[in-house]
């Protein structure tokens, strides 16, 4: 079938890159159809919050940092209306919230904060966003939020990381005597962070000609001189792949529709709009099936994680750095960046939330239908895409690379 047979975690054995490469040749085209249907295109988020941490005043002025709003008339009224009875809890001081079980801040597509964003007009890549405002973020998640990094963090967690304030963003040694859910959180951000350099590697503006293309340079230093931050985006295409087929039955009945209710007579929009809906539905259920294809559940198995004396406690620090890293989003100072931080943030988050916080039962359509808001299967069919697109820009980095190697 093409598969090889992976023995044990990502990082024990090269078979298992290759499974999710081959997983990823179908799994990528399917969700580049998928995100361009509207309910998954479409993504409300407020831009303008404030840095909660400290004065932010990196704003970028190049035109690739702007966004462009939706059209509000492709907005369905149902997505504002649908959420109004849920059930919030635990404000915080600056009117964020956090259900119990949340990773991280949920853009709420039913508050008067924010605008739709049609994610389609809004690639993410090369944006020129760079300097003392992108390192102090980057930093602030890696030195802040580590475990055992910050002060209070070192008391509460002991240390596992090599000493990141020495060289901040160095990657993890040690990895033998770390904790396991430690360092998962940082391959997380290491390959968040990854995944993000891809893109603008892969969508580079020579701003000499002005054009748009691969830059092959840019994916040697960033990404192909440090195997580890690569094989991050794998483990993180395989984290959400897992969230995507553990919640599979919950996420196939998942209301994706944009069509007003029916009626015996239709005008000709709204025809088109149904049958778009049935597409949607379609290449929704060809991507579940694909996300859990064979080898995801050896390489990424959630039953390993959590399961210790300390599981409560380590899962409520994992949660609260976590939560943390969704408001540093606030101060990066290039629209189109937050956008993308921000969406990928709770991508990850929903998938942790589906992997770590909920149980079969929960899962389940009939007994808790209003688990999910729509913005976080927005955010995680949506990482999945990103980490996607990622993997098969490695691919194409490989080829640019021989090429080059063979042309010598
Ligand atoms: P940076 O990427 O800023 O990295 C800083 C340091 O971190 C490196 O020197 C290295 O020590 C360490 N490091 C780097 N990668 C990793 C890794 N994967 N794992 C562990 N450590 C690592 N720019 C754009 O052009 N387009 C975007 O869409 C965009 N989105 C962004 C989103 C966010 C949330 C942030 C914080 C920044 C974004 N940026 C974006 C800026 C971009 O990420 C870089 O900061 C910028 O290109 C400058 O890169 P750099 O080479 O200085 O290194």
């Amino acid at each position: 079938e093409g598969y090889c047979s992976p023995s044990g975690p990502i990082e024990s054995t090269h078979c298992l890159y290759e499974t999710v490469e081959t997983l990823n040749a179908d799994l990528y085209p399917a969700l580049n159809r998928l995100v361009h249907y509207p309910f998954f295109r479409h993504y409300k988020v407020d831009l303008f919050r404030e840095c909660p941490f400290w004065r932010e005043n990196g704003f970028c002025m190049n035109r690739d940092c702007g966004v462009m709003a939706a059209d509000e008339a492709d907005i369905p009224e149902k997505w504002r209306a649908k959420a109004l009875g849920e059930i919030r809890s635990g404000q915080d001081e600056s009117s964020c919230y956090f259900r119990d079980q949340d990773f991280c801040y949920i853009e709420d597509d039913t508050t008067q904060d924010g605008e739709y964003i049609d994610l389609s007009l809004n690639p993410e890549r090369f944006t020129g966003y760079a300097g003392d405002s992108a390192h102090q973020v980057w930093r602030a998640i890696y030195e802040e939020n580590c475990f055992g990094l910050s002060e209070a963090g070192a008391a509460a967690a002991p240390i596992g990381f090599s000493k990141l304030s020495e060289g901040w963003g160095t990657e993890m040694v040690k990895q033998d005597e770390e904790c396991e859910e430690k360092r998962v959180y940082y391959r997380i951000i290491s390959g968040l962070h990854a995944s993000i350099s891809l893109h603008i590697c892969q969508e580079y503006l020579d701003q000499a000609t002005g054009e748009w293309s691969p830059n092959l340079q840019c994916f040697v230093s960033r990404l192909g001189a440090h195997p580890e931050r690569l094989s991050n985006v794998y483990f993180n295409a395989l984290l959400l792949m897992r969230a995507v087929a553990r919640a599979a039955p919950y996420l196939e009945q998942y209301d994706i529709s944009v069509a007003p209710p029916s009626r015996i007579q239709e005008s000709d929009r709204t025809k088109e709009l149904r049958k778009g809906d049935e597409e949607a539905k379609r290449s929704l259920a060809d991507v579940i099936r694909l996300a859990g294809g064979k080898g995801v559940e050896r390489g990424f198995d959630e039953a390993d994680f959590f399961n210790g004396a300390d599981a409560m406690i380590l899962k409520d620090q994992f949660k609260n750095h976590f939560r943390n890293v969704s408001r540093i989003m606030d101060c990066v100072g290039c629209d189109k960046c937050r956008l993308w931080g921000k969406l990928q943030v709770s991508g990850l988050g929903t998938a942790l939330k589906i992997l770590f916080e909920l149980d079969e039962k929960a899962l389940n359509p009939k007994i808790n239908p209003d688990l999910l808001q729509r913005s976080e299967v927005v955010a995680l069919f949506n990482t999945l895409h990103r980490t996607s697109e990622s993997l098969a820009a490695v691919e194409q980095f490989r080829q640019m690379y021989k090429d080059t190697q063979d042309a010598e």
